[in-house]
């Protein structure tokens, strides 16, 4: 069956002020409702003004992303009453969005991006309680009331949760490195998400923050309606919300008409004209995503799916390797130990790099202890996990471990240790049975607390175990 899936992804813009006020927009530093004033808490005859690094970031989203710029910037009151918003109005821009007709590249597909426009957040509410439909009250933090925000919106041209993914993931890439966006930042990309199975109605899961948390919602959305189509049961038009403590969609309202906002242009704010703008950050457009691994394919000869993970996974990955890229030359290495072995660790300690106390100096030593010998390979997969989670120096590691390189007599002495405790096993092995000889193996190296080379180690073990037999 067709699945047809629409997003309309709010993005905070990384800016000092607020959208239309000078209130701080760094409102994590804030007790709630700290960072407000007349302007963001809507107070009757306050005057907005239009935040111009604000406009000229959304400007550089609109363009990475492919879209015809409107020549003017304007904005439009939307109607609405609800507590999230003091003045009953959201300044948004509704008849001439600032970009329109976009594209996203995915790896098999285009996404065609139906529009873009900016405009203000709303305040924080917070439910409290046991769901949002169940709540005993509602608390109000203002400060984020104002914060300037692009909404971006798909045309429906996903077809599964993992183009989705991809897409999120690249967007994310493309706005950190247009450097307007922080991912770290508390619900700094939202996502509404339109699902509709080929004979149903469109259902609109609202306000999804975290990409895992958009792709459950979007895979328990999916089922529930191929279930109820199978049953026989027609899938009405209505907005759900996910819950992450029952792991389901729940209904918030059905919508049986579009709703109205009664749009109409903000009198209190003027029109700007763009074409100044534009030229201005036409210089100030960064390298992006898509740039960025060609140059790495190119440059550092690395495989192009190595290149796509450390770039679109998270931009200050694809800056660490850079930096150790600089001080270490063997970039096929260094590639295949971030894509494998420090990405696994930092998704193991649930971090991401910016926040993980590895050092590029530090990291680079531990890949040299494997080129000078001092450690194997196997070892070094054992000491990565304690160097990601601890940042500790790998020398030091390794020393208080004792972990030391062994010489040949050591390995030796210990093949020898092996064989004696063993015999069931060396027999076995004489009798043909070539699995009994990995076994042996295994436990030299256990032994060995992983130091050692295994190809030394099985030919020892077969050379002492000839002799045995002659
Ligand atoms: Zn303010
Ligand atoms: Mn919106």
């Amino acid at each position: 069956m067709n699945v047809k899936i629409g997003l309309e992804i709010h993005c905070r813009i990384e800016t000092k002020s607020k959208m239309f006020c000078s209130c701080p927009s760094d409102v994590e530093k804030a007790r709630p409702n700290e960072f407000t004033c007349p302007i963001c808490l809507g107070f009757p005859g306050s005057k907005p003004k239009a935040n111009i690094e604000a406009i000229k970031k959304a400007l550089m989203i609109a363009k990475a992303l492919n879209c015809k710029i409107s020549e003017v910037v304007l904005f439009s009151r939307k109607s609405y009453f609800y507590c999230d918003l003091a003045k009953n109005y959201q300044i948004s821009q509704f008849e001439m969005p600032l970009g329109r007709n976009g594209y996203v590249e995915l790896s098999n597909k285009k996404i065609r991006i139906k529009e873009i426009h900016i405009e203000e957040d709303p305040a924080k509410l917070v439910h409290v309680g046991k769901s949002i439909n169940e709540a005993e009250y509602v608390l109000i933090d203002y400060n984020r009331s104002g914060i300037p925000l692009v909404e971006i919106v798909t045309e429906p041209d996903f077809s599964s949760t993992k183009e989705v993914r991809e897409f999120l993931s690249k967007l994310s890439s493309i706005l950190e490195h247009l450097g307007v966006y922080d991912p770290m930042k508390e619900a700094s990309m939202r996502v509404d998400a339109n699902v509709s199975i080929e004979g149903g109605e469109r259902i609109e899961i609202k306000n999804i923050t975290g990409f895992a948390n958009v792709e459950k919602a979007l895979s328990y959305e999916i089922a529930r309606q191929y279930s109820l189509i199978k049953t026989g049961v027609k899938v009405e038009r209505e907005t759900r919300h996910w819950d992450e403590k029952m792991k389901a969609t729940v209904s918030l309202r059905k919508k049986e008409v579009e709703e109205d906002y009664g749009y109409i242009f903000d009198p209190d704010l003027v029109k700007i004209e763009t074409t100044g703008l534009i030229k201005e950050i036409e210089n100030r457009m960064p390298e992006l995503p898509d740039e960025r691994i060609k140059r790495f394919v190119r440059d550092y000869g690395i495989l192009e799916e190595q290149a796509k993970v450390i770039i679109l996974v998270d931009k200050k990955l694809a800056d660490f390797f850079e930096e150790c890229a600089k001080i270490y030359k063997d970039y096929r290495k260094l590639a295949r130990w971030v894509v494998v072995d420090l990405l696994k660790c930092l998704n193991w300690n649930n971090i991401r790099i910016g926040q993980s106390k590895v050092e590029k100096e530090k990291f680079v030593k531990l890949l040299e202890m494997i080129d000078r010998k001092v450690i194997t390979e196997r070892l070094a997969k054992e000491i990565i996990k304690e160097f990601v989670a601890t940042g500790k120096d790998p020398e030091k590691i390794v020393e208080e471990k004792g972990l030391q390189p062994v010489g040949k007599e050591d390995i030796e002495n210990v093949v020898e240790l092996v064989l004696k405790e063993n015999q069931k096993a060396v027999e076995d092995y004489m009798n043909g049975n070539e699995v009994a000889l990995n076994f042996l193996v295994g436990v030299a190296l256990k032994k060995l607390k992983t130091r050692g080379d295994p190809k030394l180690i099985k030919s020892l073990l077969i050379e002492k175990i000839k002799s045995l037999n002659s």
